[in-house]
């Protein structure tokens, strides 16, 4: 075949192609529109998975008469008018693609009116081609509607699943915008049913509510979390590690409010629940990152499903440090072998409820709380503590667990995370008393540092030398040491520094930078796995981590012990 250029209505079909590739594509389109327009107010209508009718109403500015035939040309957009605009776009929608791509493979009929209009104006095209235009009367706002989808395209209709798969897209997509855009008020009719609405009061819990149900809103948390450098901002939901999921599809990311696809983003949440969660089950998060608009490239997707951002690993750790904050503050005892999901008997329930998020909904959630006594965490900080009775020492297990009896079955607790939380809590106790624990060198020592430990010496030195450091330049990299915290022991001292610096660098898990600072300095000091304890020496570990205020989580947030129920046991030795 010799080579042509396409004739327009083949090109503008192969062009549609990448934007319209289902049912669901076309609702997102739609409604990104409708929110572009300021619409307070979404009402969705499809039928037969959308394939015989979608309609999206909104309450939106409009199109005023004389551009609505141009709004269906390719590239015909309202939104940026340079290229300074499209490096900074603020809108969801910017390529002036959707509504020919839309039209291409449908008929579409949209009647819209803006505000200082007398009345609206109606306009119909079949497979892209003007079919009929006139005025007609009709609130103000915009009327979408698209039968037909791919009636001209045979193949890609093929391709289509069962109208009711089709449908749950579409339900999903819906709620994923209830979820970011907690003021408008979405609502979605399915073959003339009402299958979701939105309450659009602007509170997220509510959203979330809507879109969750109450069982599973009760499980989340508030996450809110900004990298202080960068001022970008991480607000949303993270379940609780109680309430997994069987695959990834459950994490919905925005950015900017544009929900997007980012492999990046999941791996980010996956990691703030290192050590919370089993193998092969998924948490439950939706999360909306503000980023300066010039710092992320929305276009680099058709359909602007994915994004590119120009500093990836920023955005990796500032998501990933809110959502395991908000996992630390609240975290339980992880159980081996949780029952499945939403599903606790009483003894075993993990006691991981949301601090503020949900107070008023958590009560009617019917989900029982854990009743033992080993409890904690700053959720309860307000509260009296419980009366907890203590762990008894059953034994040590290869010299890096120690096997406990306690309320509810048994308990294995990791001696060095425990005795890390410990120190941790010791050591930032000390200082908030102004008393640091430091112990002077008979001699002081110079140390040579990398230059990478050098930075981090630097960005971290008030925090350092207020948990007993002390040290003084000493030229070329060099620091003359003269004082180590009390709790690095008297072993070597420049070491100490060193190890210190490195974990520093390497901490990426807690908020703050003292924080940081503390958890290496109690990292440092801890026992290690390996080391033989003595009974005596156990029991006083579990006392002194019961008496902490966050005893389940070591300053990493990796847990300090995990449950077997008595519960479990029972089943696993058929008593039950
Ligand atoms: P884009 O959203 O990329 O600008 P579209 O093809 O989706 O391109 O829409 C073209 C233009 O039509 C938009 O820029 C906007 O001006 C107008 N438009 C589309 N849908 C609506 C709506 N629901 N309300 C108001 N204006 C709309
Ligand atoms: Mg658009």
């Amino acid at each position: 075949m010799s080579i042509k250029v396409l004739p327009p209505d083949l090109a503008a079909k192969i062009a549609a192609g990448e934007v319209v590739e289902r049912p669901a594509s076309v609702v997102k389109e739609l409604v990104e529109n409708s929110i572009d327009a300021g619409s307070s107010q979404i009402t969705v209508e499809i039928k037969a998975g959308g394939v015989e009718q979608i309609k999206v109403i909104d309450d939106g500015h409009g199109i005023p008469t004389e551009e609505i035939a141009i709004a269906f040309q390719r590239h015909a957009t309202s939104k940026i008018d340079s290229q300074e605009q499209l490096d900074a776009i603020a809108t969801l929608g910017f390529r002036g693609e959707a509504l020919p791509s839309i039209a291409a493979v449908s008929r579409t009929v949209i009647i819209t009116r803006q505000p200082l209009y007398p009345g609206g104006c109606r306009l119909e095209l079949l497979w892209g081609e003007q079919v009929s235009s006139g005025s007609q009367g009709c609130p103000l706002g915009t009327s979408m509607e698209v039968l037909d989808l791919f009636g001209n395209l045979p193949a890609r209709r093929k391709f289509l699943k069962s109208a009711s798969a089709e449908t749950s897209r579409i339900q999903e997509l819906v709620n994923r915008y209830a979820l970011v855009f907690p003021g408008i008020r979405f609502q979605l009719l399915v073959d003339g049913k009402v299958s979701f609405t939105s309450p659009g009061n602007g509170l997220h819990r509510e959203a979330l509510l809507a879109v969750y149900g109450p069982q599973a809103a009760t499980a989340m948390l508030e996450v809110h979390g900004e990298d202080p450098d960068s001022g970008y901002q991480v607000d949303g939901f993270a379940g609780a590690p109680s309430l997994t999921r069987a695959n990834r599809t459950y994490m919905t990311f925005f950015i900017n409010r544009r929900w997007v696809q980012s492999r990046m983003l999941s791996f980010a949440v996956e990691e703030a629940y290192s050590g919370l969660l089993q193998m092969k089950r998924y948490p439950m998060a939706a999360l909306n990152i503000n980023i300066p608009y010039d710092e992320v490239d929305v276009n680099s997707h058709p359909s602007k499903r994915e994004v590119r951002f120009r500093e990836e690993n920023r955005v990796f750790s500032t998501v990933q440090r809110a959502v395991r904050a908000v996992l630390v503050a609240d975290s339980p005892v992880p159980n081996l072998a949780p029952p499945p999901d939403s599903d606790y008997p009483a003894a075993v329930a993990p006691s991981f409820f949301p601090r503020s998020a949900f107070g008023d909904v958590r009560n009617g959630a019917g989900m029982p709380e854990y009743q033992g006594g080993f409890r904690g965490g700053p959720s309860d900080a307000a509260a009296p503590r419980q009366d907890a009775p203590p762990l008894k020492v059953v034994g040590q297990l290869k010299l890096t667990y120690i096997v406990a009896e306690g309320p509810g079955g048994m308990f294995l607790v990791d001696q060095h995370a425990a005795h890390e939380r410990v120190l941790f809590d010791r050591i930032r106790q000390k200082t908030s008393e102004r008393e640091p624990q430091s112990q002077p060198l008979l001699e002081p020592v110079s140390v040579e540092l990398s230059p990478s430990q050098g930075d981090t010496l630097k960005s971290h030195e008030e925090s350092l030398q207020d948990y007993g450091f002390q040290f003084e330049p000493f030229g070329d990299g060099s620091y003359l040491l003269r004082a180590v915290p009390a709790i690095c022991g008297a072993g070597d001292s420049a070491k100490s520094l060193l190890d210190v610096l490195d974990m520093t660098a390497f901490e990426g898990l807690v908020r703050q930078k003292e924080d940081v600072t503390a958890a290496s300095i109690a990292c440092h000091g801890a026992i290690r796995a390996g080391k033989s304890l003595t009974e005596q020496e156990m029991a006083a570990l579990l006392e002194q981590l019961e008496a902490t205020p966050n005893p389940h989580t070591c300053p990493h947030g990796r847990p300090t012990m995990v449950h077997f129920s008595s519960t479990h046991m029972e089943r696993e030795f058929g008593r039950r």
